[in-house]
């Protein structure tokens, strides 16, 4: 099934290049409702600062001080052309990747009750893990594809996009709208079911049609706001 998508650039070598990293919340039904929350209307954009980025390589620092940190597993769109109101994927979105769009769900709660922003849950340092990116020979293939995350060798979250509340297309068009979007900058395009507590010492694979393409080891840093 790998077949359809062929290597682009390693994740190192694509990470000084991330412009904006935009996000999308609530996008697949079944995770929506593993937390109690409605499935949104529109689009639920938020953003994470590119000190977020990590490579899924190695060991992945988790930040101290964090009593509860989950995964949610995504397929990440890069974006390699101007986009406008109104253009489709297919147009200008050139390679992708799995990351893990990494949530303080502790305190994601809490923001959630008080109506605050929820940057402190969702931008921390290393919470944008990314896997290498791939190119695809019809975007079709990314339509089709599906993507899994095992911790400790334990299948996690299995997704399939065909599931999203809001298609490819209509986050392109929403967030060109609203933000702009142009070469470099990624869309993480929601989670599916299964989120659940990462922690040190836990090994996780990130799988694109079976095949593994990621694979790393959580860690625990000791000192806050340490950037690699
Ligand atoms: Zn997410």
């Amino acid at each position: 099934m790998m077949e359809n998508f062929t290597l682009w650039r390693p994740v190192q070598a694509v990470l000084p290049d991330v412009r904006n990293i935009l996000c999308v919340g609530r996008n697949y039904r079944d995770h929506a409702s593993e937390l109690g929350n409605s499935v949104p209307t529109e689009p639920m954009i938020f953003g994470k600062f590119t000190h977020a980025l990590a490579a899924a390589a190695g060991t992945v620092l988790l930040p101290p001080q964090r009593s509860v940190v989950h995964h949610e597993l995504e397929i990440v769109l890069y974006i390699d052309k101007p986009a406008a109101a109104g253009s489709r994927a297919e147009e200008v979105v050139g390679a992708i990747a799995l990351g893990l769009d990494l949530t303080d769900r502790e305190a994601q709660s809490r923001l959630k009750e008080k109506g605050h922003p929820w940057e402190f849950a969702k931008s921390f340092v290393r919470s944008a893990i990314l896997s290498d990116f791939y190119r695809f020979d019809t975007f079709d293939d990314v339509q089709r594809s599906t993507f899994e995350l095992l911790v400790n060798g334990s299948s996690r979250q299995v997704g399939e996009p065909r599931d999203m509340v809001f298609s490819f297309d209509t986050l392109i068009d929403y967030c060109a709208r609203h933000f702009g979007l142009r070469p470099g900058d990624i869309l993480f395009t929601g989670t599916p079911a299964g989120v659940g507590p990462l922690k040190a010492g836990d090994d996780v694979v990130m799988r694109l049609n079976g095949e593994d393409i990621a694979l790393f080891q959580m860690g625990q840093a000791n000192i806050e706001g340490v950037l690699e």
